[in-house]
């Protein structure tokens, strides 16, 4: 590792957490009881909370770490239609009118945390940049570029092909052979994003509570107890709002979510003439890799912040940086000497099928499993669990009535996630 990556100022947390430091504020004591129990302080968590308490119910939100410390406060902010499955392979699994609605959801999440953000005045740099999605090998720009062709109906994104020729317009990059742009893709701070859903979520009347995980769930629908590092609190409903940091406390979801870590640098700034050349449209940027990259320019167009998964087994931040960098100068050669200024890393919720899940289990209402692309989809999805706990029409959701798979043998560790690794990078190394 060359000690030169790191800037002096170098630090292993969430580049977001400069604007947006994590609350520090001393916090309410826990109440006896409430009407809700919401179980993770992330943008589920907060968006159900805003529901139930603007719903009239005594709302509390506890949180195992400090308040956001989860994936919300940690992403890369980018915020696409989503829902991983193509339409055509999901419709050969549920039939053509379920595949629709269930896409059409992320289409919907996506208008939804534009119109929200706006309604409700968050100052998150909210921003509908676009996605260039970028063709690593000749073969693989082929297919991306035949794969927008001829869209569902009601599925339709306006995306458009850009040839090698005209790349430079989007992305200065020896790395890729053309691409698509997906003008409807936006970004977003997430830090700030997180702030504004906790200021809402407390004028709505919410509590929400740092330093208090909940350790055991005890009861029946109506009447559940919640042992949690505070004490007991009595709650007529819960929602388990934990993602990517589901574990024992509720197993049944621990079974179906698959906790993947993923790890972001951030830059020096860039000199303006360089990252106005390098990234000339601020775009959200991604790849045709199986081993997914994901970056972007901070929200002031100053750094680039490259997000990804490199390790064959979870690492630290630190530990991981060196080979994120080379990964970024794989793409942009010019940046091999610039340093990095912060590192960090978060457990993503994934599940055997790609899709999220909401719905009720024994009583207790969850929602998670986003894959990766939750800033939009968690925010939704937890609203509309909130709406579900209200008894409301509009928290329904074709996902709260499909299947929640999990495996034999899987109880909540991924031990097939190396081998997985290793085969992906076999695989782009190999790709046509
Ligand atoms: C590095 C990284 C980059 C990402 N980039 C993107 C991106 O660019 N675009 C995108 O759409 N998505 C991205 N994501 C995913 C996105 O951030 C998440 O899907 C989203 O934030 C999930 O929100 P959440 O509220 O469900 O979960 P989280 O924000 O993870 O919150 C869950 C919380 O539950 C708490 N908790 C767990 N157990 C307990 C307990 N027993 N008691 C109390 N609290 C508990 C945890 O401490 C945690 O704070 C990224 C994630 C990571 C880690």
């Amino acid at each position: 590792m060359s000690a030169h990556l790191f800037a002096p100022a170098y630090k292993p947390e969430p580049f977001w957490w400069e604007r947006s430091p994590l609350c520090a504020e001393p916090e309410p004591s826990l109440p006896a009881s409430a009407d809700v129990v919401i179980i993770g302080s992330g943008y589920t968590g907060l968006c159900a909370a805003i529901q139930t308490a603007r719903g009239g119910r005594h709302t509390v939100v506890i949180e195992a770490d400090a308040i956001g410390s989860g994936c919300s406060s940690r992403n890369g902010g980018q915020i696409s239609t989503s829902i991983k499955p193509q339409f055509d392979s999901l419709s050969a699994k549920v039939g053509d009118n379920l595949a629709y609605d269930i896409l059409k959801e992320g289409h919907n999440a996506l208008k939804w945390i534009g119109e929200f953000s706006e309604a409700e005045s968050l100052d998150c740099d909210f921003d509908v940049v676009g996605r260039f999605y970028a063709g690593h090998t000749p073969g693989q720009f082929e297919m991306i570029a035949k794969s927008i062709e001829n869209p569902q109906k009601g599925l339709e994104t306006d995306a458009y092909v850009v040839p090698k020729s005209e790349q430079h317009v989007e992305i200065d990059s020896p790395d890729y052979h053309g691409g698509v742009v997906f003008p409807r893709h936006a970004s977003l701070d997430p830090g700030a994003y997180h702030k504004g859903l906790l200021s809402r979520a407390r004028e709505a009347g919410a509590t929400v509570i740092g330093n208090c995980g909940a350790e055991a769930i005890s009861g029946t629908a109506g009447e559940f107890t919640i042992a949690t590092a505070k004490g007991p609190i009595k709650a007529r409903d819960i929602i388990v709002a934990t993602n990517g940091y589901t574990r024992r406390l509720t197993p049944w979801q621990q079974r179906r979510i698959i906790p993947i870590g993923s790890y972001i640098i951030a830059t020096e700034p860039l000199a303006p003439d360089l990252i106005q050349r390098l990234i000339p449209k601020n775009r959200v940027i991604n790849d045709t890799r199986k081993l997914v990259v994901y970056y972007r320019t901070d929200p002031a167009g100053e750094r680039i912040l490259f997000g990804g998964r490199v390790s064959i087994s979870e690492t630290d931040p630190t530990a991981a940086a060196p080979a994120m960098h080379a990964e970024m100068v794989m793409r942009f050669p010019e940046l091999a000497d610039t340093p990095i200024t912060h590192a960090w890393m978060g457990f993503v919720g994934y599940t055997f099928d790609e899709m999220p899940h909401l719905g009720a289990r024994n009583g207790i209402h969850y929602s998670m499993g986003y894959c990766g692309s939750g800033v939009s989809l968690s925010s939704y999805f937890g609203t509309k669990i909130g709406q579900q706990v209200l008894g409301l029409k509009e928290g329904d959701s074709p996902l709260t009535h499909i299947d929640f798979p999990t495996r034999p043998y899987y109880w909540g560790k991924p031990w097939f996630l190396a081998p997985a690794v290793r085969y992906y990078r076999w695989k782009d190394e190999r790709a046509a």
